[in-house]
C-alpha cells in the first residue's frame, strides 16, 4: 500500500485543495474533475484503502466517516434537492485513489444507471 497516495499528500496539505470540510474525522475537498455542479470528496482521517477494507474496520470509524458524509452534503446545501454518494472500489469499480473516499454528487438530476 503506498502512503504517498494524491489524498495522503491532500491530507497532509503537501499538494491544495479546495477544503470545504474538516474536523477530527474527516477531511472533504472539491473534485479537481466534477462530473456535476457539486462534486466533493470525503476522505477519512484514518486511512482505508477502499471500500473492501472496510469489512475489518472498527464500526465506530466507519459510522464517524458515514455520518460526516451526511454532514457534509447538507452543508453543501443538498438535502432539500439530494444528491448521490458513491464509492468507486477496486478496477471494475474505477476506483483510480487508493485510498478510500466518497463522492458526493448534486446540483442537478442525475442520471440512473451509471456507465
Ligand atoms: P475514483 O475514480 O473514485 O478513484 O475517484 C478519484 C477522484 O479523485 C476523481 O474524481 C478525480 O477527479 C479526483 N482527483 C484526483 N486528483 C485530485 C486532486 N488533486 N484534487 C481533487 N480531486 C482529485
Amino acid at each position: 500500500m503506498s502512503n504517498h497516495t494524491i489524498f495522503d499528500k491532500i491530507l497532509s496539505k503537501e499538494i491544495p485543495a479546495q477544503i470545504v470540510y474538516e474536523d477530527d474525522f474527516v477531511l472533504a475537498f472539491r473534485d479537481i474533475q466534477p462530473q456535476a455542479p457539486v462534486h466533493v470528496l470525503v476522505i477519512p482521517k484514518t486511512k482505508w484503502v477502499g471500500f473492501s477494507a472496510l469489512q475489518d474496520a472498527a464500526p465506530l470509524a466507519v459510522g464517524e466517516f458515514f455520518t460526516r458524509i451526511a454532514k457534509v452534503a447538507a452543508q453543501l446545501g443538498l438535502d432539500a434537492k439530494g444528491y448521490r454518494v458513491v464509492l468507486n472500489n477496486g478496477r471494475d469499480g474505477q476506483q483510480t485513489v487508493d485510498y478510500i473516499h466518497a463522492h458526493i454528487l448534486g446540483g442537478r438530476g442525475l442520471t440512473w444507471p451509471p456507465g
